[in-house]
Parts: structure tokens; C-alpha cells; sequence
């Protein structure tokens, strides 16, 4: 709607608007289709502002050498899943969900048995599978974490005492997104009510002095206060058109971004250098790209 009538958009990225919203549709991702957000600021703005580097937005994946310290990964399961390891933590986001070989898969990432969170941002099919999730969580002894959506759809499957709903206030109109914390054994888990299906959540989570960042299927990042989130060491982000992705991640500057919820074309579009400059006029540093199964090292 917004996208076609704007005067003056770029005809690349109207057609890619159109191409998104096909594929977030009918065809792609029934469970996530999603009005077309307006485009963010960067939409309208001139392009690279003067005096400002454009930063190589090719990157790539740090493998863990023999000698490298290692204290913390972030593995991309598929989608928006990830399992974050730290030394004295586990903790799976949105990884066990209903797209693709999902059994085969949650066979295969919960095969050492380990994990002491499953945080869940959303009830969507693509992202929290609830038959799934109670396997994980029975192979490995997880407490889930999720909004009331996700938590009534596991009530009586798990213990009481593993199932932790965290779901904040929503955010009165126009305002920021509200949240909760909460301490668990392995560390503190923030949830923040951002914007998609009625009770999304948005997870900063805590570990070992790391501190991470998932913003599952958010629209609209303008609404998340970056100074409150303070020092990540990992953001993990869809650059769904518009929503200020961009200027999100440059006020928050995290160590390492990781870009979420991507499907094989668009790996294809990134690897062949064309799909982040069709979305935005400049990448902010630290941009990771991972396929599934591939993972980043941080010391
Ligand atoms: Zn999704
Ligand atoms: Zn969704």
C-alpha cells in the first residue's frame, strides 16, 4: 500500500516490497504475513549522509580455531532460532519451530542435552512449535520462557515450575515498548512488548557478563529505547523493510549484529552482494551473516 504510492521510491526496492510481501504471504509464511511496514527513515533520507564511510557490509563467519579463546556462541538454528552458549549458560530463542525437517532438526540441536532456557518471542508457526518445545524441553530439563500465548499452549505439557510466561504491559499508542525482568539461575532474562502479533516479545538475556539481544519479528524498532538496552555484545535482528533497523543497530552499536529470519534467496541475494544494498543506503559495522548451523565466537 504505502510502498506503491510513494512517490519517488526506487523501482528495485517497490519491486522487492512487492516480492517480500508475496513471500511473507500465502506462499511463504502464512503465520507471519504482515501488513507492509512503512519504510523507515532511511527511506526518505539522501542517500549516505556527507562525511560518512560506507562501511563494507560483506562480512563473515569467525571459525573457532584450536587456539582461540572461546567464551560465548551464537549459533543461527534456522529462521530467528538461536542457541547462545556461554560458559555457565544454554539458552535457545525460537529455535524449535515448524518450518522445514523440524524434527530432524530438533533431534539434532538438542542432542548434547543441554539447555537451561527455551525463550519463545511469539506464538507463530515459524518461530515456536509447541509439540517441539515440550521435547526440548524434556530431553534437556529447560524452564521455557514465552509471552501468555505461548505459555497456555504448554500449561499441563511441563511441569508448572519450568514454564515462566513473561509477558509485559503493551505500550500505550505511539509509546515505547514496555518490559520485565526477571533473575533465573543461569541469569536475567528482559522481556520487551514489541510489535507484531498482539503479545510479541523482544528478549534481552543476560549470561556470564554477556549480554544479548533477540528482536524475534519486531516492526518497529523506533519504539525500543536503545539507551536503555545499553552494551550488547550480540544484536539479533530481521531487516524487515522499514521499522529504523538501521539506525537502530548504529545507536545500540553491538559488537557483532546477526541477521535473523532470512530464507535461502535472500542468503543467495547477500552472498551474491545484492540484498542489504537493495534495503538500505549503508550497513552499520559489525554485521554477521550466518546460514544455519553456522555460529560466531566472541572472547
Ligand atoms: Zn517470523
Ligand atoms: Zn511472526
Amino acid at each position: 500500500m504505502e510502498g506503491e504510492s510513494r512517490p519517488g521510491l526506487p523501482a528495485r526496492r517497490r519491486a522487492l516490497l512487492s516480492e517480500q510481501r508475496s513471500r511473507r504471504g500465502p506462499t511463504g509464511d502464512p503465520q507471519c504475513a504482515r501488513l507492509p511496514a512503512p519504510f523507515g527513515p532511511y527511506g526518505a533520507r539522501a542517500p549516505s549522509a556527507p562525511g560518512r564511510a560506507r562501511v563494507p557490509w560483506k562480512t563473515f563467519v569467525h571459525p573457532k580455531g584450536a587456539d582461540a579463546p572461546m567464551s560465548a556462541e551464537v549459533k543461527l538454528v534456522d529462521n530467528a532460532g538461536v542457541r547462545i552458549a556461554t560458559p555457565g549458560a544454554v539458552v535457545y530463542v525460537d529455535a524449535f519451530h515448524s518450518l522445514g525437517d523440524a524434527d530432524a532438526r530438533t533431534q539434532a540441536v538438542t542432542k548434547d542435552g543441554r539447555a537451561d532456557l527455551i525463550l519463545v518471542t511469539h506464538a507463530h508457526g515459524d518461530h515456536f512449535a509447541p509439540r517441539l518445545v515440550v521435547e526440548a524441553a524434556e530431553r534437556t530439563g529447560a524452564t521455557i520462557v514465552g509471552p501468555r500465548s505461548v505459555a497456555e499452549r504448554l500449561q499441563g505439557r511441563l511441569p508448572d515450575n519450568r514454564l515462566c510466561e513473561m509477558e509485559p504491559p503493551a505500550a500505550p499508542p505511539g509509546a515505547q515498548a514496555l518490559s520485565v525482568s526477571r533473575e533465573f539461575p543461569v541469569g536475567r532474562v528482559t522481556a520487551y512488548r514489541t510489535f507484531h502479533s498482539r503479545d510479541h516479545t523482544s528478549y534481552l538475556v543476560e549470561l556470564d557478563g554477556f549480554r544479548f539481544f533477540h528482536d524475534g519479528d519486531n516492526e518497529d524498532t523506533r519504539r525500543l529505547d536503545a539507551g536503555a538496552l545499553g552494551r550488547l555484545d550480540v544484536l539479533l535482528i530481521g531487516p524487515w523493510l522499514g521499522g529504523g533497523w538501521v539506525e537502530f543497530i548504529e545507536k545500540l552499536a553491538p559488537r557483532r549484529y546477526v541477521l535473523i529470519h532470512l530464507d535461502e534467496g535472500e542468503h543467495r541475494r547477500h552472498d551474491e552482494g545484492k540484498y542489504l544494498p537493495e534495503l538500505c543506503d549503508h550497513v552499520p559495522a559489525g554485521l554477521t551473516v550466518l546460514r544455519p548451523g553456522e555460529a560466531l565466537y566472541l572472547d
